[in-house]
C-alpha cells in the first residue's frame, strides 16, 4: 500500500555568525551549507527510507528543483511533486557562535498549491492506502476530504501548531500525532484533553521521554521508552518518527511494534546533524546496536 504524504518542501539555508544581526546590521558568514528539509519532505523522506512507496504530493519552484533530485534518490515517488513558478519554500537559518540560532521561514510554493492538482494525484489513491499531512501547505484539509473520500486513513502531525488549522482538522483525522508542547498549546485551545479529542489515536512523542499512544476508543493509553542516546541534533526527530511509524503500519505491523522501530529511527537521526538528508535507512535502523548508556 502507499503512503500520500501532502506536505511542504523547503530548502534550509544555514549561515555562521560570530553573532545574530541586530537591526540594520550586514553581517558576512562565515560558513554556509544547505539542506532538504520542510515537514512534508522530511516524512515522506523517512517513510521511503523506512521501506514503504511514497508518493508526495506538493510543490517546488524553479529553485528547488535540486530538492525533487535528492527526494527521487532517497526513493520518495515525485511525479505529484508540481513545479510552480513560485519561489521554493525556505529556511534562512542564522547560527552564532554560542549556538543560539535565528530562523525566517517563507512558505512559497508551498502555500501556492492548486486544488485541481491534488484532484490529480488522489484519483490514483487506493482504499487501505495512508494519507499524511502537516500544517506547512494551504491545502491539508482539501486533501484530508479526498483521501478520507478514498477510503484512506488520515493521519495528521499538527505541526507547526497553529490553533485554527489545527480545529479544522480534528474531524477528519483517524491519527493525531503530536509532540508534547503542542499536546499542551490543543488542550488549551480545545479545552479538551487528549484522550477525549474526537479522533480514533493520538501518538504523543515526548523527547528524550519516549512516545505515548492514546487508543480514545478503549481509553487506554501505553508508554514506549525512547532509545538512550547523546543527542547532537534533535531537528527532524519528529518528522523522522512519524515516516517511519506509517511505514511500520503499511507493511502491517501493530502500533505496538511500529512505535518501538520509529522511535529507534529518530535516536539514531538524533545521533546525526541534519535534516531530511540525515534520516537513517530500515537497513542501518535494524543493525543499529545503540550505546548502552546513551
Ligand atoms: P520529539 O518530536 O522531540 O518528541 O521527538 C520525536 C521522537 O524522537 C521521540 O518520541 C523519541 O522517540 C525520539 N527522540 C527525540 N529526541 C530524542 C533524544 N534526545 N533521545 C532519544 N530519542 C529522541
Amino acid at each position: 500500500m502507499t503512503i500520500w504524504c501532502l506536505g511542504s518542501v523547503n530548502a534550509d539555508h544555514f549561515y555562521r555568525l560570530p553573532h545574530l544581526p541586530a537591526p540594520g546590521e550586514t553581517l558576512a558568514a562565515s560558513d554556509y551549507s544547505r539542506g532538504l528539509g520542510g515537514k512534508g519532505a522530511n516524512m515522506a523522506v523517512a517513510a521511503a527510507r523506512g521501506g514503504a512507496p511514497v508518493e508526495l504530493v506538493g510543490a517546488v519552484g524553479p529553485d528547488g528543483l535540486w530538492m525533487k533530485a535528492r527526494l527521487a534518490d532517497y526513493g520518495v515517488s515525485v511525479r505529484h511533486l508540481a513545479e510552480s513558478a513560485e519561489a521554493s519554500g525556505h529556511a534562512i537559518i542564522s547560527v552564532d557562535a554560542a549556538g543560539e540560532n535565528q530562523i525566517t521561514i517563507y512558505g512559497g510554493a508551498n502555500r501556492a498549491l492548486e486544488p485541481a492538482r491534488i484532484d490529480t494525484a488522489f484519483a490514483e489513491a487506493r482504499e487501505g492506502d495512508i494519507f499524511v499531512c502537516q500544517n506547512e501547505t494551504n491545502l491539508q484539509r482539501a486533501g484530508a476530504d479526498i483521501a478520507r473520500s478514498r477510503g484512506l486513513r488520515v493521519v495528521y502531525a499538527a505541526a507547526p501548531f497553529e490553533v485554527e488549522a489545527v480545529r479544522k482538522m480534528l474531524d477528519v483525522a483517524d491519527l493525531l500525532v503530536l509532540n508534547a508542547v503542542e499536546a499542551r498549546q490543543l488542550q488549551e485551545a480545545t479545552g479538551l484533553a487528549p484522550e477525549a479529542l474526537p479522533v480514533a489515536g493520538i501518538v504523543i512523542t515526548l523527547g528524550a521521554d519516549g512516545v505515548r499512544w492514546i487508543d480514545t476508543k478503549t481509553g487506554q493509553s501505553r508508554d514506549f521508552p525512547a532509545v538512550a542516546v547523546t543527542a547532537v541534533d534533535t531537528t527532524g526527530a519528529g518528522d523522522t518518527f512519524t515516516g517511519y511509524l506509517l511505514a511500520g503500519l503499511d507493511r502491517g505491523l501493530s502500533m505496538e511494534a511500529a512505535i518501538p522501530l520509529a522511535a529507534k529511527a529518530a535516536a539514531l537521526k538524533v545521533t546525526r546533524r541534519g535534516t531530511a538528508d540525515a534520516i537513517p535507512s530500515l537497513s542501518e535502523v535494524e543493525t543499529w546496536a545503540p550505546p548502552a548508556h546513551g
